[in-house]
């Protein structure tokens, strides 16, 4: 023991070679999946939300990340036994992917539709 402490997060490994400058933990970084599902699904949905159908943007990287945002939606969670294919997942804007939360995707995507039809009968 020489009185070094080494942390390790949860998915990364120790960086036991102390000589060497410590790297930053990989967590949650975009897998290259992603990036292209991102882009494929960009692409199907002609850049638009899947729940708000409003223009998305095709950059979700830049930090904070804006509202408009591409990101990857899971319509039944990751976390939930949902899985990274098709079908899926979708391309949702980052307002979206946030606001709905727990909400079951049929019933947001409803909802989203309601909040359209409103929207598109008091313009009229
Ligand atoms: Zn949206």
């Amino acid at each position: 023991m020489d009185g070094r402490v080494i942390l390790v997060l949860p998915g990364t490994k120790a960086n036991t070679h102390a000589d060497r400058p410590l790297e930053a933990p990989r967590i949650n970084h975009p897998t290259r999946h992603d990036s292209l599902r991102r882009a494929q699904l960009f692409q199907e949905q002609e850049g638009l939300c899947f729940y708000c159908r409003e223009p998305m943007m095709p950059k979700p990287f830049l930090r904070p990340i804006a509202p408009r945002a591409l990101t990857l939606e899971h319509l039944t969670p990751l976390s939930e036994g949902g899985s990274r294919r098709f079908p899926n997942e979708v391309a949702a804007c980052n307002h979206c992917n946030n606001q709905r939360g727990t909400t079951s995707w049929l019933l947001f995507y409803c909802l989203k539709e309601l909040e359209r039809d409103e929207s598109g009968s008091a313009a009229a």
